[in-house]
């Protein structure tokens, strides 16, 4: 199957059941203290906790929501390029029950997708149920253990086996610090060559056992003073890593062959943005991988244009999703989360012999756009715009990229490539960090993955000290403008932005320079 074969098979699917299939939310985020849209239930939250009437008959809907995981409490950003299974952009596949079914149903239609349609062997899956410990919301979850045991047993496996008990770092989800929030069950495939690990890698953080599915039970609500209030219903939220569904289906000949790790990069939902950055830089992409927490100092020339091609693809669906839905990169909150992934990924252009008198940012967009524009309507109708941005922000980063490139080497210089510099050890000085960001436009986590590339790490409780230095000194500017704009309120309208100024302090004050 391709990839839209799988989307839709996942669609025809939960219409069967019943679901009306309905459209992604944007990316920008509806709830408060969300950076950028992170799960399927977000665009739900006001049927789980009982405010609006679902206008689905039955209450069932399910749909493949964007999804960025680059801050807060889902942050994925570190990982990407260097693990075969997350991104920082990622289609969600995902069915809801809004106090319609529950667990039974839900468990019951995973297995039946998942075993029954798409072939995937039982013996290669393993359950996850929450177990609490002392003092955790909930108490342990016998209801789903039965229901898992049952579909085991079916197929003559130990549930025993099968079944894995998950802490609430992993089995209690919440979609950020307040909202709506329940124990949860997941589906994990073993993609061990023999499939025998035997559960051992379950929730290890282990590219040969991978998180599938996640099904939810909401039951309550995270209140803002850390207590959880009991929903007037119970409600079903499922969320499917449609780009991990791809590599199982398309990596193992229909569940025959795991000799090969299944990466989500070597399925088609990736392979035409790497042709169309192969056509660019004469470089070709290999899908290798390092070995978790490997040196980076140490990498081949192979291993570092594989990353690159990987965090470039992965940053440019985050970028052109993210404008296409209004959000643009720029010096606050969100938007400068969005400039901060962009920097990296033009840095991570150098890799591939990219440079300001060669950008290639924008001209990737149509290969995108090309895979997922009839999926995703906005992104087609907003290419344009996207492409210009990406242009825009590539060449005005290009322009102190090299001389900050330059300051850095000439700071680290080491003694033979490789080898952190012996004039400040191991690490890093938060003021040269400073330095990097403030004239040359270095966001913090640039400077960190550049010092994790020679092996050093940066002061960054010193960076912080000159951060806030900075702060202060913005705060005073703005008083002093403030105080100015007071003395003379008589006089008219250019005095009076003073007190524009002061209205947005709180904004201006987060304000990073270009
Ligand atoms: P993981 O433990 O692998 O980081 P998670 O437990 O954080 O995943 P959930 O919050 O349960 O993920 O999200 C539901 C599903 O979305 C996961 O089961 C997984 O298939 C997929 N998913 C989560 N994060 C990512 C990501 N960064 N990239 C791709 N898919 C993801
Ligand atoms: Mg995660
Ligand atoms: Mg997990
Ligand atoms: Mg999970």
């Amino acid at each position: 199957m391709t990839a839209s074969e799988i989307r839709n098979s996942f669609f025809d699917f939960f219409r069967e059941k019943q679901h009306t299939i309905v459209p992604s939310a944007s990316l920008m985020p509806q709830s408060p203290g969300l950076l950028f849209t992170n799960a399927g239930m977000n665009q739900f939250v006001p049927y789980f906790l009982g405010t609006e009437k679902p206008p689905y008959a039955p209450a069932r809907a399910a749909d493949t929501q964007k999804c960025i995981r680059a801050g807060g409490k889902h942050n994925d950003l570190e990982d990407v390029g260097y693990d075969t299974y997350h991104h920082t952009f990622f289609e969600m596949l995902g069915n809801w029950s809004f106090g319609d079914y529950f667990k039974k149903e839900a468990i019951e239609w995973s297995w039946e997708l998942i075993v029954e349609r798409w072939g995937v062997p039982a013996e290669r899956l393993y359950a996850t149920v929450y177990a609490p410990s002392e003092g955790d919301p909930s108490s342990f979850d016998q209801e789903a253990y039965d229901l898992w045991a049952e579909l085991f047993k079916t197929k003559g496996l130990d549930p025993a086996k099968h079944i894995v008990n998950g802490n609430v770092k992993d089995n209690f989800w919440m979609m950020g610090e307040t909202g709506p929030c329940g124990p949860c069950s997941e589906l994990h495939v073993d993609l061990t060559p023999n499939g025998d690990s035997e559960g051992k890698l379950v929730n290890q953080d282990s590219d040969l056992c991978i998180e599938i599915w996640n099904l939810v039970f909401i039951q309550y609500n995270a209140e803002a003073d850390g207590s959880f209030r009991e929903l007037p219903a119970k409600h079903i939220d499922t969320g499917m890593g449609f780009e991990r569904a791809c590599s199982l289906i398309q990596n193992t000949r229909k569940f025959t062959d795991f000799s090969r790790k299944p990466t989500n990069y070597a399925t088609d939902v990736f392979q035409p943005i790497f042709r169309k950055l192969e056509e660019l830089s004469g470089k070709t992409y290999s899908d290798i991988y390092p070995e978790p927490g490997a040196d980076r100092a140490a990498f081949s020339e192979e291993m570092k244009t594989a990353v690159a091609f990987r965090v470039i693809a992965d940053h440019l669906r985050t970028l052109s999703f993210s404008i296409a839905d209004g959000i643009m990169p720029g010096n606050n909150g969100r938007n400068y989360v969005l400039r901060r992934i962009l920097r990296r990924a033009v840095r991570y252009g150098r890799q591939l012999g990219f440079s300001g008198e060669k950008p290639f940012f924008g001209n990737l967009v149509v290969a995108l756009v090309e895979q997922l524009g009839e999926v995703f309507p906005e992104l087609k109708a907003r290419q344009d715009v996207v492409r210009k941005t990406l242009e825009n922000e590539e060449a005005s980063f290009n322009q102190t990229l090299d001389r900050g490139l330059k300051r850095f080497e000439d700071a680290v210089a080491p003694a033979d490539p490789g080898t952190p510099a012996v004039s400040f050890g191991t690490t890093f000085p938060g003021s040269i960090a400073f330095e990097l960001y403030d004239t040359f436009g270095f966001p913090l986590d640039l400077t960190e993955l550049l010092c994790a590339e020679r092996g050093l790490t940066v002061d960054t409780n010193e960076f912080e000290k000159l951060m806030e230095q900075q702060r202060e000194r913005a705060r005073a500017a703005q008083k002093s403008t403030v105080v100015r704009a007071l003395d003379i309120s008589t006089d008219a309208i250019t005095e009076f932005l003073g007190f524009e100024n002061d209205e947005t302090e709180a904004t201006v004050l987060e304000v990073h320079p270009q």
